[in-house]
Parts: C-alpha cells; structure tokens; sequence
C-alpha cells in the first residue's frame, strides 16, 4: 500500500469515528499547494544533473505551513503528498500554531559532493522562494537533509526576501539555531516512550528495546532511552544491524558510528538481519527510519508488546489491524516523533523574539508539550476505547477542522 493510500485510511478511520461530512473530508484531506519544479545543476565533472523537487501544502488553518524537506532517491508526489498530511495532524496533535507542509527532492545526497548540494539546495530555493517565509511555509530537517542545508536556505531564501532566520528551522547554532534542536526528535521519543512505559505501570530501568534506524532520531533515541536506564539490545541501519543480549554500550556504538558511518561491524555485539531486528524478543520496539517497515508479513511475527513509532508512517494499516488484534500497543509517529516540529517551533520564536534559550528551557518546555499531548491522546484512547492512533488522528483532525470551520472559507 502507497503512503499516501495509508495515509487516507488512518484518515477515514477517524472521520468514520468523529461522523465527518463527506464535503469536509474532502477539504480536510486535499493540499492547498503542490509545487513541482526541475532543479537542474552542474555537476562537479562539468555535466548537467537534473533533479525533481516538491513542496506540498496541506493545510493552514492553524498557522503557517511546516515541515520537512527530504532529499533521498525515493521521494515522489505521493510519499511527500502523505508526509505533509502527517504534518498538519502533528503540529495539531502538539498544539503548535502551524499547519502542515513537506518538500523534497528525488536524490541520493551521498552521491553529490557538498559544492553539489549546496547547488542543488540553493537552485530549490531559487524555484519555490515565493511561497516559503516564515508566515507562510518554513521547511527544517528531514530524512537525508541537516543543519547545513537549512543555512543555505537561510541564505538563498535572504538574497531575495532580505534577512530572513525564522523562514527555515534546524538552523547550525551559529546562524539563529536553536539548542536542543538536533537532539529534539529523539528526545521527544524518549520521553513518550517513558511516559507509556510509566502508564503501563511498568520500569525503564531493565526495559529492553530494540531500535531500527541510528540517524539523527535513532541515535539520540537510543542516548537518552540508555541514560534512563533501558536495555537496548538491538540497532540497526541501512547497511546492517548489530546485537547484544545484555544491551549494547550505546555511547561506544555512538562513537563507533561517528568514525564507521554505520553500526555494521561494531566488536561490542553480534550481527543480525533487519528482520531478525523487527521480530525480535524486547519489550519495545522502535521503528526510526523510514516509512512502510511493518507490512502485514511481518506484523503477525512481530514480538514486542509496545511499538513506538519514532519513523514518519512505519506501519501500513493492515499491519496496523494486525497489531490491534494482537493487543500490541502502537504508539503513533504523529505524536511520538513531534519533538523535533515542536522544538522548530520554539527556534521559529526565538527568532522572532532576537532572544535565545537555554537548554534546560527547551528541553522543560519541550517536556511540558510532549507530556500534555501524550495525556490528551491517552485519555482520549482510554475514553473511547479505541488504539492511540485513531485517538491522536481525532485530536488532530478535531483541531484542524474546529480551526477550518471558524475560518470559514471565502
Ligand atoms: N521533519 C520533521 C518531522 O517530520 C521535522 C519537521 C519540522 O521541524 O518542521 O516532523
């Protein structure tokens, strides 16, 4: 199933619980904006490379379009069409005063020199500056992309507009950043992973997980889920994965990816396969790359009690049926991975306000957020006796469609 196709179905499922007319439906699920352009560059070797980008506005009816741009050879309309939807469920699910928006170009950023991406970033921004700034569209990280190419962005984005910080979050710290930032994603998963564990009455401290994907969110995931006391037993990346019952030393695998770029090959464990990572014996586990990991073959041997969804779209909703059925609580990537928007959003005030935070601050505030969100989608699931999903999806929708009728639409 398509992520877009997924997306609709986790959509329909609440509508269906919240009564949602028909004409509302529509409008709530189709885009304000979708852009698609060339990016045509010169390649280091003197050849012309062509690539195609998008930026998809879903909707802004609670605030300014925000969200990530990817860059990664799989990006098309309709992975970024469904992203930028899970977007304006998140900044909603959160309470953050924005809608929701993706964008990406189709490329292998490994594959280009950093001369190349810095071209290829700068000439995206030539083509869709219009429409971004920072009241209207504000991209950040994503998948494939990071604090560099937000500075170029900054940058091309000012030779138009004039200066310009707050039209681009994920900014380096030197050029109007925010602290905490890089880290927010995976901590905001540490948290609700924490605070699912304490509802379920259950400790950290012992709790065994295991973690697909060690990029940003994985890896400060695993940090502070380590630092709170959890066992994990397992990582994995693109390339491979790596095994250790007694739980892996997380802050040597750290280092050891930092100078091996990837955990393949780490002394401290054995390997193992994607597969043999998913269907493995731990008490949590955390899909943090990619969407479209669970797939009905592999829900039914899925073995955790509780997954975290720290990816964008992890699990195909027939997977989804399946975890239900076997009373395998999943705990959705538009609340579990909101730390890193909601984090974006505190960088976007900051520089509004020429006034920085400090870490503790961030990170309290962020808490508050990730904490307040997790209760509200916990009681609503609780209440009517439906999975976290379908609750968080009728929070998020709930709030969008209250803002969108309030606006009304000439
Ligand atoms: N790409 C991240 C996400 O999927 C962050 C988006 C943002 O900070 O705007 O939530």
């Amino acid at each position: 199933m398509s992520n877009l196709e997924s997306a609709q179905r986790y959509f329909d499922v609440a509508a269906d619980h919240m009564n949602l007319s028909a004409n509302m439906r529509k409008m709530l699920l189709t885009p304000e904006r979708e852009v698609k352009v060339q990016v045509a560059i010169e390649r280091d070797n003197g050849e012309i490379a062509t690539y195609i980008g998008y930026r998809i506005q879903h909707d802004n009816h609670r605030g300014a379009f925000k969200g990530g741009l990817r860059f990664h050879p799989e990006v098309d309309g309709d992975e970024v069409q469904a992203l930028a939807t899970l977007m304006t469920w998140k900044t909603a699910v959160v309470d953050i005063p924005f809608g929701g928006a993706k964008g990406g170009i189709k490329v292998n950023p490994k594959e280009l020199s950093s001369g190349e991406l810095e071209r290829l970033t700068r000439k995206f921004i030539d083509q869709i500056h219009d429409i971004l700034g920072p009241d209207k569209d504000i991209p950040a990280p994503d998948v494939g992309t990071d604090a560099q190419i937000m500075a170029w962005i900054y940058k091309q984005y000012s030779k138009f507009h004039g200066d310009c910080p707050g039209v681009v979050t994920g900014k380096p710290l030197e050029l109007h950043g925010s602290v905490g930032r890089e880290e927010a994603t995976g901590r905001g998963v540490s948290i609700i992973t924490n605070e699912t564990l304490h509802r379920l009455h259950k400790h950290v401290k012992g709790t065994t997980v295991a973690l697909q994907g060690f990029g940003n969110v994985g890896s400060f995931t695993a940090k502070f889920l380590h630092e709170s006391g959890a066992k994990i037993l397992g990582v994995s990346d693109a390339f491979g994965g790596i095994w250790n019952k007694d739980g892996l030393d997380i802050p040597a695998l750290l280092a050891y990816t930092n100078q091996n770029g990837g955990v393949r090959g780490f002394p401290g464990g054995q390997a193992i396969t994607n597969v043999e990572l998913l269907t493995s014996e731990v008490d949590v586990l955390i899909p943090a790359a990619l969407g479209g990991v669970f797939t009905r073959e592999i829900a039914e041997h899925v073995r955790a009690k509780i997954i975290v969804e720290a990816a964008n779209g992890p699990t195909d909703p027939d997977a989804d049926e399946i975890f239900e059925r076997r009373e395998i609580l999943v705990v959705p990537d538009i609340l579990t991975n909101a730390g890193g928007v909601t984090v974006s959003y505190f960088e976007w005030v900051q520089n509004s306000q020429h006034f920085q935070w400090d870490l503790d601050r961030v990170r309290s505030e962020l808490q508050k957020i990730m904490l307040a969100s997790f209760d509200r989608i916990w009681t609503t699931a609780t209440e009517k006796k439906i999975p976290m999903r379908t609750a968080a999806y009728i929070v998020g929708i709930g709030r969008v469609g209250r803002a969108t009728q309030i606006s009304g639409i000439s």
